[in-house]
């Protein structure tokens, strides 16, 4: 068993990138994949420990994307994952990363600053004392929930930080067409993130934006993954037949920022075979 998608709290995730090397060599997992979003430095700290414990580890990363309709309606939120960057990762692609991290932290600031019109109490500075390399809505839940104004994080997505919550500012995202061309650039194979949350609502659609992508460049799609029902798992699979893919795999562990999913195991319904990798790297 592999897991190709993890987050450590350099990013949105809890563990530090040595609990989550032991956790994955605990489990005896084949594989695992850190990919943070928008940063190297959880996997840049596990790389080290994960050569001294025998685990097999690959570099990756999460970029969030935007796709804008031709009517100007707020775009859509497009995940991509990169992997096998190369070791270390390009420094131009590092450098463009950098960038990104400006825009988040001036969304912060206007989070942040939202909230505090809504009548919550919460700066900036608090918030970023727990985020580390990478501050995210996820900090400003837990900061939330320290104060009280909420019960948990869901509530505090609910309420306040989801897209469609009163308190949502939107981000200045890369287009999804720039972040398939920047990592494809970088050396990566780029895989279509969790495809479950594209497809759910209209699966024909969504066979001709996959169509559309695999021309801009994407080479896999995460056929595996802890949103995903078998029959979910299924389509994916058949879809990346049908147009020449790759597949990708693996549970989206947070820690405790989602609980009841598991490394490995995601909610029990995920195990990615070890070929899914095999394949990867023989592709
Ligand atoms: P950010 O990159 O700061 O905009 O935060 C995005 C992260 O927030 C995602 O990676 C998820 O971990 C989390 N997130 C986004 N939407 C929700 C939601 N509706 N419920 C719970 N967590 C969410
Ligand atoms: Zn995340
Ligand atoms: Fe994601
Ligand atoms: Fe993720």
């Amino acid at each position: 068993m592999i897991d190709l998608h993890t987050h450590t709290y350099e990013s949105d995730g809890t563990s530090a990138p040595n609990e989550l090397v032991g956790a994955a060599v605990a489990l005896a997992l084949e594989a695992l994949g850190i990919t943070d979003h928008d940063t190297f430095a959880g996997y840049d700290t596990a790389a080290p420990l994960a050569r001294d414990a025998g685990l097999d580890l690959v570099c990756g990363i999460e970029l969030s994307t935007k796709r804008h309709h031709a009517t100007g309606a707020r775009g859509r939120s497009i995940h991509l994952l990169g992997y096998f960057l190369g070791d270390p990762p390009p420094a131009e692609f590092r450098a463009w990363l950098e960038g990104i991290r400006v825009a988040r932290r001036d969304r912060n600031r206007r989070l942040a600053d939202r909230l505090q019109s809504l009548g919550l109490d919460i700066t900036i500075e608090e918030v970023e004392r727990l985020g580390r390399s990478q501050t995210g809505r996820p900090h400003f839940a837990r900061v939330m929930i320290e104060k009280g104004y909420v019960a948990n994080i869901q509530e505090a997505f609910d309420l306040y930080l989801d897209e469609s919550a009163k308190g949502y500012v939107e981000r200045d995202e890369p287009e999804l067409e720039a972040g398939i061309r920047k990592l494809c650039e970088a050396g990566a194979l780029v895989s279509l993130a969790h495809p479950i949350r594209l497809s759910r609502r209209n699966p024909a659609a969504f066979e001709k934006d996959l169509a559309e992508m695999c021309a801009m460049g994407l080479g896999a799609i995460e056929a595996y993954h802890s949103d995903h029902l078998q029959t979910d798992t299924a389509f994916f699979l058949s879809l990346a037949r049908r147009y020449h893919v790759a597949v990708t795999g693996g549970t989206d562990f947070h820690g405790d920022n989602k609980p009841g999913l598991a490394l490995g195991t995601g909610y029990g319904n995920v195990a990615v075979p070890r070929q899914v990798l095999e394949a990867l790297r023989n592709g």
